[in-house]
């Protein structure tokens, strides 16, 4: 089969021959439809620090957003069927630690990540664990299908536990509008969020026009003085500030910021990855202001999933979420993909299994 394959560390990567990958009783085996670039995938191409550090096993096939068929099914899998479209969510777990055996598989110990650990998504065929192959809902093509690992993200930060009523008619704020904090305002939208405010910095007028799009009623320049952001947060909250805020930006001053705008007894969500350690005036920041933080990663398994389908069933919503995808190319042309992300040209970008 074809596939996007790193071998040096640096930067990066060819579409070369290798070997379709052999499945176990409990796999299944996928043939890539469509596939989507993640910033990760930008880190692992332009071989950064984090992708040093990060990654152990060269030669690798990258890429972890992906929706497809299945082609082929292990003796033991009794949910999929040959021809059933599939995406997948790619925390691969061993389903026995303590974490597992509660609940939380998101945070299994012995956790592997799906093209970052194992050989991914950048090719033809795909092997998935039976449970990592979800069923695409009729009402899904192909297209949103690659995007629902990374609405996962968001629907995750959005939904930390079964909390839509924590939304509906409530103000909520977003730092940075990536995509998945693009994803995450057109999220609130459908749950019936009272205000949703959204910050971003300046320079960036596709960010900026897809957060309106996507719902925000006010989006507000990152790079605003410090207090005259918290201020205009304020202004738009009757003077009581965010009931809930979501970092998704992985910028410490928006980290800050996100406490700042949060009400008393408020919440926060932080999907955000800094670069380095970052600092919080915690007494003030969380202790005094008796707030709730999450930290997220990765989607609840299964009722992340679950939540999602749900949202989705919102034409409204599907059309907000095609919107982001704003660059198809076929998957020979990768290269120009991850440079369209690198330089913000693009916000996501979908990629076609044409060798
Ligand atoms: P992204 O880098 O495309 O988006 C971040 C956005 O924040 C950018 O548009 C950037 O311009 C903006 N930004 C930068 N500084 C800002 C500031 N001070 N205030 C407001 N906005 C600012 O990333 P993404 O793919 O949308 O992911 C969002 C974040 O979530 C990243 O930090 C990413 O590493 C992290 N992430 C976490 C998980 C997880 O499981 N925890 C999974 C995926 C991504
Ligand atoms: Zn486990």
């Amino acid at each position: 089969m074809r596939a996007v394959v790193k071998r040096e560390r640096s930067p990066g990567a060819q579409v070369e021959n290798v070997d379709r990958p052999s499945i176990g009783n409990g796999d299944v085996l996928v043939e890539m439809k469509r596939a989507s670039i993640c910033g990760t995938d930008v880190h692992i191409w332009y071989w950064n620090h984090w992708a040093e550090k990060r990654i152990k096993r060269l030669p690798m096939i990258f890429g972890h957003e992906a929706c497809g068929e299945v082609v082929e099914v292990g003796e033991d899998v009794d949910s999929l069927e040959v021809g059933d479209l599939v995406s997948a969510e790619t925390h691969m777990v061993d389903g026995t630690c303590y974490q597992c055996r509660t609940g939380r598989m998101h945070i299994c110990r012995n956790m592997e990540i799906l093209g970052v650990d194992t050989d991914g998504v950048f090719a033809e065929y795909i092997r998935l664990p039976e449970m990592n192959a979800r069923k695409l809902p009729s009402y899904l093509d192909v297209s949103l299908g690659s995007l629902l690992e990374p609405l996962g993200n968001a629907t995750f930060t959005v939904l930390p536990h079964n909390c839509a009523d924590d939304i509906k008619d409530k103000n909520v704020v977003v730092t940075g509008c990536g995509p998945i904090g693009l994803m995450a305002i057109a999220v609130l939208k459908v749950l019936g969020a009272r205000r949703i405010i959204a910050t971003e910095l300046a320079g960036d007028e596709t960010r900026f026009n897809l957060a309106k799009r996507m719902g925000a009623d006010l989006v507000l320049d990152a790079a605003m003085p410090y207090d005259e952001l918290v201020k205009t947060v304020m202004d738009n909250t009757d003077g009581n500030g965010a009931d809930v805020a979501l970092e998704m930006s992985g910028a410490e001053p928006a980290l800050h910021q996100a406490f700042d705008m949060l009400t008393p007894g408020g919440r926060v969500s932080i999907l955000g990855l800094y670069s380095d350690p970052v600092t919080l005036d915690v007494n003030n920041a969380i202790t005094f202001k008796s707030a709730t933080v999450y930290g997220i990663t990765g989607r609840r398994m299964f009722e992340t999933w679950d939540e999602m389908n749900k949202i989705l069933k919102d034409e409204d919503f599907r059309a907000k979420l095609s919107s982001i995808l704003s660059h198809t190319l076929p998957i020979r042309d990768i290269a120009q993909g991850m440079e369209m992300i690198r330089t913000r040209q693009s916000a996501k970008v979908s990629l076609v299994p044409e060798w």
